[in-house]
């Protein structure tokens, strides 16, 4: 059976080119940083274009290795530019990706698993159940499709920036994201810089530490309530992690990563969005660095809560702002093709 060339990373490559291909020892580091260089930097289709590789093994890596990877199934286009490619993976399950140009970046949102298993009230990818955790190479390659989408190869980097605020909750595919993480920042290939990759959870505390000294990106926080009583009812997943333990985990987190946390605070009228609130987040903010992102909730089919009205968002940014914090409101994007934020949801299902 041919291996997928995604399932490799970069020391099983080399044994590979040894042990398989009967790659000298002593040219096996060279020949496989020379290949893994060129497939992340100039694409998964060119590899014959790799003309600086002996002809010989050229065709025996041709031949004995698959570049497979998913594929785009539809491609839907935002009025604001935001792309939501559906795709499906090698095992048909399926799993969406969105790319977000801004001015002056653009940000490609991947997710981690094929569903969720933690239920946000508000979240429309929790109301499809887990099918399964992404394989790392399932994650890589949503940045790889998308790169191929836009023709982004080479220096250029059209996408400057990745999120893993897709499907899926990231610490409960650990290991993946983690395998995930050091391709995607690998100075060979990718290459994005750990301040270009943002991580962020719903709030499995036990394993921030390990994220801390194993991944060490960007952290982002779905706090969206300042108290347990609150959190409790739009997020299940607080009545195992309080918030004090979390605001425990996030101090550690910044003191090992050296950056803010970013706090995700989705508006919920009525529900979380009260001056109150926002007086009890200033004291929560004074625990450790951080800063707020203040999102616009968007709608789906069936959910019962209404977007909190852009005045009372700007008046509960003001009292953290009042308050010596950074509070930024997070303009929803892509939300006529339901590509914005909590609206991914796909049509896999758990086989029986
Ligand atoms: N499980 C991870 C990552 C996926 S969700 C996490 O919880 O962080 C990415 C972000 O979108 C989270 O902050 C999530 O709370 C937010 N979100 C979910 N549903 C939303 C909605 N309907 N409107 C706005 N943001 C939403």
């Amino acid at each position: 059976m041919q291996k997928n060339f995604f399932h490799f990373n970069i020391e099983s490559f080399r044994h590979f080119l040894i042990n398989d291909l009967s790659v000298d020892e002593k040219q096996a580091s060279m020949r496989s940083k020379q290949i893994w260089d060129f497939v992340y930097k100039k694409g998964y289709s060119k590899i014959a274009d790799l003309t600086t590789l002996p002809i010989e093994l050229r065709n025996k890596i041709i031949s004995s290795i698959s570049f497979d990877v998913p594929k785009i199934i539809s491609t839907q286009v935002s009025t604001d530019g935001t792309i939501k490619w559906l795709i499906r993976l090698l095992d048909n399950n399926e799993v969406e990706c969105v790319f977000i140009p801004e001015k002056t970046r653009a940000t490609l949102c991947i997710s981690s698993q094929v569903g969720c298993t933690l239920n946000c009230r508000f979240c429309h990818t929790g109301t499809q159940r887990l099918v399964k955790n992404l394989h790392f190479s399932e994650i890589v390659n949503q940045v790889m499709i998308a790169k191929e989408q836009l023709n982004d190869w080479d220096e250029q980097k059209k996408i400057s920036n990745i999120v893993l605020m897709g499907m899926g909750e990231p610490f409960y595919n650990y290991e993946n994201v983690k395998f995930a993480v050091e391709i995607l920042k690998d100075k060979l290939g990718l290459s994005y810089g750990l301040k270009k990759i943002t991580v962020s959870t719903a709030g499995i505390a036990n394993k921030i530490p390990d994220a801390a000294r194993e991944i060490g990106t960007y952290l982002a926080l779905s706090l969206h309530a300042p108290n347990d009583e609150i959190r409790e009812l739009i997020m299940p997943i607080n009545k195992k992690f309080k918030i004090k333990e979390l605001v425990q985990q996030c101090k550690y987190y910044s003191s090992i990563v050296k950056e803010k946390i970013t706090l995700e605070y989705v508006m919920l009228r009525g529900i979380n969005d009260s001056l109150e609130c926002a007086k009890q987040l200033v004291k929560l903010m004074a625990q450790f660095p951080c800063k707020v992102n203040l999102i616009e909730f968007n709608r789906w089919p069936g959910v019962q809560y209404l977007p909190t009205e852009r005045q009372d968002m700007e008046k509960f940014a003001k009292i953290i702002e009042n308050a010596g914090y950074i509070a930024t409101i997070r303009r929803s994007r892509g939300q006529d093709i339901f590509g914005a934020c909590g609206q991914l949801r796909t049509e896999s299902q758990k086989k029986k």
